[in-house]
């Protein structure tokens, strides 16, 4: 069955999120309004998913909907940002009843559990392709940024690596080590849990903050390259997922930890002497963080593998251009 435009909108996105009283005007109007609180600052980023670049033709579109608003609260949550409302622009090859419901569920899951609001938006017809913005607020002055480290700082990332990239790379031809992929491990890929709450807690106390969703080697690098400053990481330190630490082949097992990407985990520098802070702000938080390293004065990244040699890593991060 196939939909008009504005049957589309009511039907689906009108009421998906739940009310908030910081919305003065939301879908409907040519714009959105929105109440700011005050002595903060507004938090805004966008992220595309296109069908074939970002997920495959026939992904599930609840798994579309959830990714492509977590991809977003990732970025919020690395600037240490409260996100509340988002918009949605939406490009279709046609309008597919059943297909939007699903992915409309995805999205409005994952909004309700961060209670964000869909305040607008935009659908097009085209080639699958789905833009989130979010908007969040900070308190003044108090947000992350990439480009803050400082020599001496302590290296940390939450949860696992590699559980998002090992699902990817069996979907892919080169399946790894014939390894079979538990089922969490392509959760994770589908469903990546962005760690808003652990962003948050952050405030005050990390030095500078990045997201990794282009996996742990590009993004560390954009943290030392913007702050001016070096790093070394113990490649045995990291939280690997169970499914990787089996995986025979060493060279793979490195390269997926640190290159295969959609991780959506957090990296952050805590400067020296303020670990036990941390312990206290991160009590019964989920998921655990984990130590890798620390900032040097000195430029690019050292990688230490376990036997205290130097790892140099042969993929580079993903990049589209
Ligand atoms: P305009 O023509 O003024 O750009 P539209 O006709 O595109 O407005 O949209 C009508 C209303 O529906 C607007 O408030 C817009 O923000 C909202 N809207 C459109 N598409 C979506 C969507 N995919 N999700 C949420 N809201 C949407
Ligand atoms: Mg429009």
């Amino acid at each position: 069955m196939e939909l008009d435009e504005f049957e589309v909108i009511q039907r689906y996105f009108a009421g998906l999120t739940a009310p908030r009283r910081d919305i003065i005007r939301g879908i409907g109007d040519d714009a959105a309004v929105l109440d700011l609180p005050p002595d903060h600052e507004l938090v805004a980023a966008t992220d595309t998913l296109v069908a074939g670049v970002h997920f495959s033709e026939g992904a599930a579109p609840f798994d579309i909907g959830f990714k492509a608003l977590a991809v977003n609260l990732s970025d919020m949550a690395a600037m240490a940002g409260e996100p509340k409302w988002a918009t949605l622009a939406l490009t279709l090859p046609r309008a597919d009843a059943a297909w939007l419901e699903a992915f409309a569920r995805g999205f409005a899951d994952l909004a309700a559990r961060h209670e964000v609001g869909l305040v607008g938006g935009d659908l097009t017809r085209g080639p699958l392709t789905v833009t989130v913005q979010i908007l969040g607020v900070v308190p003044r002055g108090r947000a992350l940024y990439r480009g803050t480290a400082r020599p001496g700082d302590r290296i940390y990332v939450t949860g696992e690596l590699g559980s998002a990239g090992l699902a990817l790379a069996a979907s892919g031809k080169a399946a790894i080590d014939g390894a079979d992929i538990p089922a969490f491990c392509i959760e994770r890929l589908h469903r990546p849990e962005p760690r808003v709450g652990i962003g948050r807690c952050l405030r005050g106390l990390a030095s500078a903050a990045i997201d990794i969703s282009d996996g742990l080697l590009g993004d560390l690098q954009h943290v030392v390259q913007s702050s001016g400053v070096g790093a070394e990481v113990e490649l045995a330190k990291l939280p690997m997922c169970s499914t990787l630490r089996a995986v025979r082949d060493a060279d793979a097992r490195w390269r997926i930890a640190l290159c295969a990407g959609d991780d959506y985990e957090l990296c952050f520098t805590i400067p020296p002497g303020r670990g036990a802070e941390l312990s206290r702000a991160l009590e019964g938080v989920d998921p655990r963080v984990t130590e890798i390293g620390c900032i040097t004065a000195g430029r690019g990244i050292h990688w230490i593998l376990p036997d205290g040699s130097s790892y140099q890593p042969r993929a580079s991060a993903y990049r589209h251009f």
